[in-house]
């Protein structure tokens, strides 16, 4: 008889909830975590897109720690010496709260405390090594040595799944699996928040950067969202570029993206407060480890769901739900667990919006990692708002004719833009 019905590895957002859901089916459930408190290993930016929070904490409002919710939302290229922005603020998004602004040190230990609540065993400070197996069903964990038995496992280690790759279950991960987060919290006083980014103390700015201004080759991200009385300044960057580019290192990306003059000013007099890095999946399909196994499901960035098409960012949200559905194939089971029963798993990922997005999207990486995106759209885009907005009382061109002397003026055809254009727009 094994000591647990379930252990779950890691609780961030998808173990947590996964914990939570399990524990409220009545299984006796140990979630485990190397961080202690939760959180405290965890870097993201970090908006909660979605619903999701109110399918494993119902009442969600009365004790989350949201920071703000997403009222002005921005997505901009960078150029050297200039901002081509679209920006969006609608009162709808205030209502509907789809984007919470949470800060994950704060928010990871609210929801592993719902997971005791409901009922868990939470154990932090102990990283998992790898599974225990027995005639090729999962029946545990081991840490240093030591076995805890379970009857399945819920791997939910996030994009650095050394438990996966320990216990045979995956390859090890290439530079082209995942991109390298940075991420740096800066103080401001909440009225200074609120009036550089025009919002009230519950609304919030959240913008997403293309930041093909940086030198040497480098492709990258950026994002900006504000919290109460901070700030979250971060860059993703591909790693491939990065390793490829033996010079450049991370403090100087966020260096040259600090310094940018239209950031600059956003964090002026700010005291720097916390830096940190984290891997971020970025492979898509490719990259995905079997999902499923005799004994052990996989949830969240350990199964590489996240989502990026430059406009937003998204993890949390597929964390959450696959966390949940993976509980939820556990517990329709639980008289019988075997790879075949959990195979369910697949199913119901592939019903929710987890494994349909990654799908739509297969290849979106190709997008937003392109030369294209990154260095020549940038180029091109700011050559036209220069035509059209710097008058010099010489007669006007149209359009068209802007664009096309932008376009020859950064040295591509018309019928390549044409092209690249219709293929971005297609996966994006
Ligand atoms: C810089 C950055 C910005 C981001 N911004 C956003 C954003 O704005 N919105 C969004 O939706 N997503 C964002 N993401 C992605 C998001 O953070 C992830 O998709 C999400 O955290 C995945 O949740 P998870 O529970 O699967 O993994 P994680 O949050 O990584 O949690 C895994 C947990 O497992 C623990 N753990 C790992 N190994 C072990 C082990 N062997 N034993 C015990 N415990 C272990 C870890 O300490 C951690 O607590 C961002 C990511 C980065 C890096």
């Amino acid at each position: 008889m094994s000591e647990f019905d379930v252990i779950v590895i890691g609780a961030g957002p998808a173990g947590s909830s996964a914990a939570i859901k399990l524990a409220q089916g009545g299984m006796n459930v140990l979630l485990v975590e190397r961080g202690d408190p939760p959180g405290t290993k965890n870097v993201s930016g970090a908006v909660l897109w979605g619903d999701e929070l109110s399918r494993v904490v119902p009442d969600w409002e009365r004790s989350a720690p949201i920071e703000r919710f997403v009222t002005r939302k921005e997505v901009a290229f960078l150029t050297e010496r200039s901002k081509i922005a679209i920006s969006y603020s609608s009162q709808d998004l205030m209502e509907k709260k789809s984007g919470k602004i949470i800060v994950r040190g704060k928010f990871d230990q609210w929801l592993a405390r719902k997971a005791k609540d409901a009922g868990a065993m939470l154990v932090t400070g102990i990283t998992v090594d790898k599974l225990v197996m027995d005639d090729g069903k999962v029946i545990g964990v081991m840490q240093d040595g030591d076995v805890v038995t379970s009857d399945a496992v819920i791997v939910a280690e996030g994009a650095n799944p050394r438990v996966l790759i320990n216990s045979g279950l995956r390859p090890k991960l290439s530079d082209h699996d995942v991109a390298l987060g940075i991420k740096e919290t800066i103080k401001l006083p909440e009225n200074v928040i609120n009036e550089r980014f025009n919002v009230d103390s519950k609304g919030g700015y959240a913008s997403e950067f293309v930041l093909g201004f940086l030198e040497d080759g480098l492709l990258s991200g950026g994002f900006l969202y504000t919290n109460k009385d901070t700030v979250s300044l971060g860059i993703v960057a591909s790693l491939d570029r990065l390793r490829a580019n033996g010079m450049t290192h991370s403090y100087d990306i966020m260096g040259k993206f600090e310094e940018h003059p239209f950031i600059k000013n956003l964090i002026k007099d700010g005291i720097p407060d916390e830096y940190a890095a984290h891997l971020v999946p970025e492979g898509g399909l490719a990259s995905m480890p079997e999902l499923y196994g005799n004994g052990y499901l996989v949830a969240g960035d350990a199964a590489m769901f996240t989502f990026s098409n430059g406009m937003v960012l998204q993890g949390i949200n597929y964390a959450i739900t696959s966390g949940l559905l993976a509980a939820e194939t556990i517990l329709e089971n639980k008289t019988k667990i075997n790879k075949e029963t959990l195979s369910s798993y697949v199913t119901k990922l592939r019903n929710s919006y987890v494994l349909s997005d990654l799908y739509t999207f297969n290849g979106i990486q190709n997008v937003t990692w392109s030369d294209f995106t990154q260095k020549t759209m940038p180029k091109i885009l700011d050559s036209v708002m220069m035509s059209m907005f710097d008058e010099r009382g010489m007669p006007k061109k149209h359009l068209m004719q802007v664009l096309t002397a932008a376009v020859k003026s950064n040295g591509m055809r018309y019928t390549d833009l044409i092209s690249s254009g219709y293929r971005m727009m297609r996966k994006m």
